[in-house]
């Protein structure tokens, strides 16, 4: 005997009558509180919808005033309903008036009601409204009774999904699950985009939620929990895992919540009350999802996004959809949704129909930031239960600047973004019409402006910028997108393709830059303390040759004919430098022998990256026949600041005395030694760091695409002998000033530079 509780089953199979009889709105919402009232031995059963301004509203009612349907309302957190609504979770009470929340509404008669229990309307881990029963007598509802009431919300959790119930709201008073909602993040990539979200891993919809035959879901939830443990002991015995963002720590997680009993348990529970195995998978999952939202602890919510992955993997094994990626079909202004993403995964996509990238994780240097920034995709990441907030075709802004996402926004934000959009374009025009005009000073010192880039996909942009060409080519960025790694003969076909596409126009070749944060999903992972510190770039280069002379002899043969021009990154001593161009000298040795064409050029330069360089710099001079400083790891290791840690990374400014005095240092020495120098650091991209980049001295830079406008745009109105005098004068008289950012932007404001 189950206490006054009814069969929940029989409710679920009340309610589905109901569900499909053809009646309005308001009217089926009226059966199903009168369904389960009865089926609950209630005599009050209500509906609050939650509202686009965040309060509720009382949407229909068994036993309460009907007057008050439409007109009671009440805040998110008020009273015990709002309550329900905030921390969305159930509240079960037999002397309601004793909670510290009680508030009462007069003109619902609910006064003489003692006992209560509510639940939240939950969806996907949002809070939509919450269903209520009320009881005279003090009565103490037992768990049965929630895990009924709770189930029965998810059905009218769909039905508000299904847009059904927006007729029935006021002007003015929409239903939440339309909300608007604007999201804060870590911007990945410039720009911005407005679009329709494109759920990267399309989520299953449940289309039946009452069960036919408990027992025959029961035996599902089974075997899809003894298929999906079993993908996952694949996937974690397979070795290429990782490049489908797929980490081996997640996997092992995931392995280890598929074996724990307690979540089968729930799922199994939740069967029980009468739901198919897919609705109950949801329904566990979307009061996870629900903690998750208002979970602070990192470590905690890491584990509920296992849980969520989990979910994810056995819905797809009930209902056989497959787990992956629908990139075919995307619709024309996509915006991908995803909580993370492989920069292979990316590239997939049909590039002229993405307008924007909004992920849960993902940091600004990873991999897939990278190809988003190649391809000129906004994107927005750490944008934590982004994949639940959203519904596919829901309209969507991201402005990859700001680092903002808006989520179904209301039209005047959405105008706002079209015209930040169409500025944007605008002064992307002007930038256009600066095309053709040389890039010199006012006082006609000729700068040089290069390109980074590392993919094919990047290369359109020298023509269309009118650089001077590729700067820094980032030959690991080929090796991070591949499945394995590219054998020699592939990258010599890459290294020819940019060589064929650029026509001419120089390019240098660096070579790989991998480990610390540069992982590659096929080599085996060397646990550091430091990575950033640790075996990387030159470092594996010199400490296992094979890999760097395949690559040399790769970028030897595709240059056959051509100039051939690399540099080696992370290089600390001279001795590091001197080893790395014997190879050079060893493979070009090697490819006289075997009778390939020859470079008509050999120049091998080196990254100044690692402060040790500038303190050796003069006999570095002589051996090296160019530098070129990557200033993104020069600042990071002379002010210690790790240049991904969002905490430190902007504590200290490359415009202040040590890193100019560094920088200065760099280019008088390869100055004085005739040797070319070349500045390929983010900085140099910056309007106002290039022109103090001028006043040291420095005639070429290798930026993002995009920055080559703005630094045009602030070089034709700069007097270089000018901006020489006065970086002279700041860093004679910088004494303990920490930047000198604001003298800088006074001299360019007072002299009308655009910076
Ligand atoms: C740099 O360190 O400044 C640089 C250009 O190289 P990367 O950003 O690839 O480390
Ligand atoms: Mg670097």
């Amino acid at each position: 005997m189950r206490g006054a509780l009814g069969s929940p089953r029989l409710l679920l199979r009340r309610l589905r009558e109901v569900m499909v009889e053809p009646v309005s709105a308001q009217e089926r919402l009226d059966r199903i509180v009168v369904v389960i009232a009865s089926n609950m031995v209630a005599e009050v059963c209500s509906v609050y919808v939650l509202r686009i301004d965040g309060t509720l509203e009382l949407y229909a009612t068994e036993g309460l005033n009907p007057g008050a349907v439409h007109h009671t309302t009440m805040r998110l957190g008020e009273g015990i309903v709002g309550t329900i609504a905030r921390d969305a979770e159930p509240l079960a009470l037999s002397d309601v008036q004793q909670h510290p929340a009680f508030s009462y509404k007069p003109e619902t008669g609910e006064e003489i009601y003692n006992s209560f229990l509510g639940v939240p309307i939950l969806r996907a881990g949002n809070t939509l409204g919450v269903l209520v029963v009320q009881n005279r007598a003090h009565r103490v509802y037992n768990e049965e009774e929630i895990e009924a009431l709770q189930t029965t919300a998810m059905i009218l959790a769909e039905m508000i999904a299904s847009g059904e119930l927006q007729a029935l709201a006021k002007p003015g008073a929409d239903i939440a699950v339309r909300r608007s909602l604007h999201l804060h993040g870590v911007a990945l990539a410039d720009g911005v985009g407005l679009g329709h979200a494109v759920l990267h891993e399309p989520r299953v919809v449940v289309k039946d939620i009452i069960a036919d035959d408990t027992q025959s879901e029961l035996t599902r939830i089974d075997e899809g929990i003894a298929t999906v443990r079993e993908t996952i002991d694949r996937l974690v015995e397979r070795g290429d895992i990782a490049h489908s963002g797929e980490h081996r720590d997640v996997l092992e997680t995931v392995r280890m919540f598929a074996n724990d009993q307690g979540w089968v348990r729930r799922v199994r529970e939740v069967v029980m009350t009468g739901l198919t195995a897919e609705a109950a998978v949801k329904r566990v999952q979307s009061d996870l999802r629900a903690r998750m939202l208002r979970q602070t602890d990192p470590y905690l919510r890491d584990r509920l996004h296992d849980l969520d992955e989990l979910s994810d993997r056995l819905l797809h094994a009930l209902t056989g959809e497959q787990f992956g990626v629908a990139r075919e079909d995307i619709p024309e202004n996509a915006v991908l949704i995803a909580r993370s993403m492989g920069p292979a995964a990316l590239l997939d996509y049909d590039r002229s129909r993405l307008r924007g990238l909004v992920l849960e994780e993902g940091g600004a240097a990873s991999h897939i930031a990278i190809v988003a920034r190649a391809l000129g995709i906004p994107a927005v990441s750490e944008i934590p239960g982004i994949t639940s907030l959203v519904e596919a075709g829901d309209a969507i802004v991201v402005d990859g600047s700001a680092a903002d996402v808006q989520v179904r926004p209301q039209p005047d934000v959405e105008s706002a973004y079209a015209e930040k959009a169409r500025l944007r374009a605008r002064r992307q025009e002007q930038y256009r019409s600066l095309r053709d005009l040389p890039a010199a000073t006012l006082d006609g010192e000729s700068i040089s402006l290069n390109l980074n880039a590392g993919l094919l996909v990047d290369l359109p942009h020298v023509a269309e910028t009118n650089a001077d060409g590729v700067g820094l080519f980032r030959t690991e960025l080929q090796f991070m997108i591949a499945e394995r790694m590219p054998s020699t003969s592939e990258q010599e076909t890459l290294y020819r393709q940019v060589l064929d596409q650029l026509s001419g126009a120089p390019v240098t070749f660096r070579t790989l830059d991998i480990g610390g944060d540069k992982v590659l999903p096929y080599m085996q992972v060397v646990d550091e303390e430091n990575p950033a510190l640790g075996w990387r770039a030159i470092r594996i280069g010199l400490d296992r040759p094979g890999l760097l002379r395949a690559q040399i002899r790769a970028l030897l043969r595709a240059c056959g004919g051509r100039a051939f021009k690399i540099m080696f990154p992370m290089v600390a001593t001279v001795e590091e430098f001197v080893r790395a161009r014997a190879i050079v000298t060893r493979e070009l040795v090697y490819l006289r022998k075997l009778g390939h064409v020859e470079p008509s050029s050999i120049s091998v330069g080196v990254m100044v990256e690692v402060p040790s360089l500038v303190f050796q710099i003069d006999e570095l001079v002589r051996v090296a026949d160019f530098l070129s400083v990557g200033s993104n790891d020069l600042m990071q290791f002379l002010f210690a600041a790790d240049r991904d840690n969002r905490q430190v990374a902007d504590r200290f400014d490359p415009l202040s005395a040590p890193m100019l005095r560094a920088l200065k240092t760099i280019h008088d020495s390869a100055s004085a030694a005739g040797k070319p120098v070349t500045l390929c650091g983010e900085i140099g991209g910056r309007p106002l760091e290039a022109m103090a980049l001028i006043g040291l001295g420095y005639r070429s830079f290798s930026m993002s695409p995009a920055s080559v406008g703005p630094v045009k745009a602030m070089l034709l109105s700069l007097d270089s002998a000018a901006i020489a005098a006065e970086i002279d004068r700041l860093l004679t008289m910088a004494g303990d000033r920490g930047t000198l950012r604001q003298q800088l932007a006074g001299f360019a404001a007072a002299r009308g530079i655009p910076v």
